[in-house]
């Protein structure tokens, strides 16, 4: 095993790095305090500049006009990114865009790709993944109820969506739908490619989040879909292919996931530690000389360290024997980085005191956002579930479906 990072990767580092801190994060308090339309222009300038500087689209291949890095390279590339809130924005590798792409990349037609996939990866475009219904368990997600059913040659879309993030503002939707009610389970639905101006879709609203409605990429919006048309020619791969394709999605995804988890880790580290090296909380007496304080550096420290080899452990897994091979990894990742990040982000909360609770600094931001991490690509409990029974199924206990 080598602990190290090759020159060439820590030199693409170092200069991810110097773009976070001199372009990204003296616009952040600006992003934090104000809605996203406000500051769109300055985030369109600064996209110019990470194209000029050869590092947009950084998860995609070369041949598409991206950098070519490897799942792991990308994972260094988004902790970094994840030390602001706008990092991954910046650079065109945020979600749901990012996943969006791999898939068509992957699966989409010529066709398709030219008028979904380019327009994206250029970012003259957005997209949105519209898959969890209101009235149905997203963590069961082979039970839902939109469906899309054949005529002539379209298929007419009619169902009801919520959570459909970056929605406002989007061009299309990948929007998950039935197509044979009657089939096996996991080959009931397909992945169907839906311009948002087509007749019939209607963006009921942004769902407020934790007090806030958002616009554009930074929102949640609810969606109906009534007697949606689009050519046949717009689904993606196979029909019944849904779930095939959003597990294709998932692996890769969640490292991007957790990797940005560990960079906002890392940032709400360096700002504990900061606070507590220069409050003081008596004359003479910094916040730092706390015991208390001293408790939450070592405790984070050592979550953070042990996370991100998991999290690196995981990735590399992945590239080496395949994404399937690897769902214990990702499963244990996917639940333990996203309670690791809570715990890291209410100790720079709490040491920061009333400051913590202002957008003075991204703590209450990631706060607010971030818990969704423990619920959106599967809650924890269906992750430690399902983990838990392939383990327990190598002691030879068959655990039955719903556990207890
Ligand atoms: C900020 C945010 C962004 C999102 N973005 C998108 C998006 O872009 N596109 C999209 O389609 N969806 C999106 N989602 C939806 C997300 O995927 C779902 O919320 C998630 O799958 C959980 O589904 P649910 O909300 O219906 O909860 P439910 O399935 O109703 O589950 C509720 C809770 O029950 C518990 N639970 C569920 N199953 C079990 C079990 N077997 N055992 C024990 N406990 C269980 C879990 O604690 C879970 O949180 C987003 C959600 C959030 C919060």
């Amino acid at each position: 095993m080598d602990f190290s990072i090759p020159k060439k990767t820590q030199d693409l580092l170092d200069k991810v790095r110097n773009f976070v801190d001199e372009e990204a994060i003296p616009i952040e308090h600006d992003f934090l305090n104000s809605e996203f339309g406000e500051i769109l222009p300055r985030l369109n300038e600064k996209r110019q500049r990470v194209k000029e500087l050869g590092m947009w689209l950084p998860q995609i291949e070369k041949d598409w006009g991206g950098m070519g890095l490897s799942l792991v390279e990308h994972g260094l590339v988004s902790a970094e990114l994840g030390r602001c809130p706008i990092g991954h924005y910046l650079f065109n590798c945020q979600a749901p865009d990012a996943g969006n792409m791999e898939i068509l990349i992957q699966f989409g037609t010529p066709d398709q790709q030219e008028r979904f996939l380019k327009p994206l990866l250029a970012g003259e475009t957005r997209s949105c993944f519209s898959m969890t219904e209101p009235e149905f368990p997203g963590s069961n997600p082979v039970w839902m109820n939109t469906t899309a059913v054949k005529d002539g040659n379209d298929y007419v879309i009619n169902g009801h969506k919520w959570f459909t993030s970056a929605a406002d503002g989007a061009a299309f939707a990948v929007v998950m739908t039935v197509t044979d009610p009657d089939g096996p389970t996991h080959a009931r639905a397909s992945q169907i490619l839906v311009p948002l101006d087509t007749p019939g879709v209607e963006r009921v609203c942004n769902t407020s989040i934790m007090g806030h409605r958002g616009e554009e990429w930074h929102s949640h919006s609810e969606m109906r879909y009534h007697d949606v048309r689009v050519p046949k020619g717009n689904l993606l791969g196979e029909e019944g292919a849904g779930f095939e394709i959003a597990q294709e999605r998932l692996g890769p995804g969640r490292i991007h996931h957790c990797m940005r988890w560990l960079g906002i880790c890392e940032r709400s580290f360096d700002l504990l530690c900061d606070y507590a090296a220069k409050r003081e909380v008596a004359p003479g007496k910094k916040l730092g000389d706390n015991q208390f304080i001293q408790g939450f550096v070592a405790e984070s420290r050592a979550e953070i360290d042990s996370a991100r080899l998991m999290v690196l452990h995981a990735a590399w897994s992945i590239q080496e024997i395949g994404a399937k091979e690897s769902r214990d990894q990702v499963s244990l990742i996917k639940f333990h980085v996203a309670n690791v990040l809570m715990r890291v982000l209410d100790r720079a909360l709490q040491a920061h005191g009333g400051l913590g609770m202002t957008d003075d600094t991204p703590i209450a931001y990631w706060f607010r956002n971030e818990r969704a991490g423990r619920i959106y690509d599967g809650p924890d409990e269906v992750h430690k579930l399902v983990v838990a029974k392939r383990i327990l199924k190598r002691y030879g206990i068959k655990v039955r479906s719903g556990g207890d």
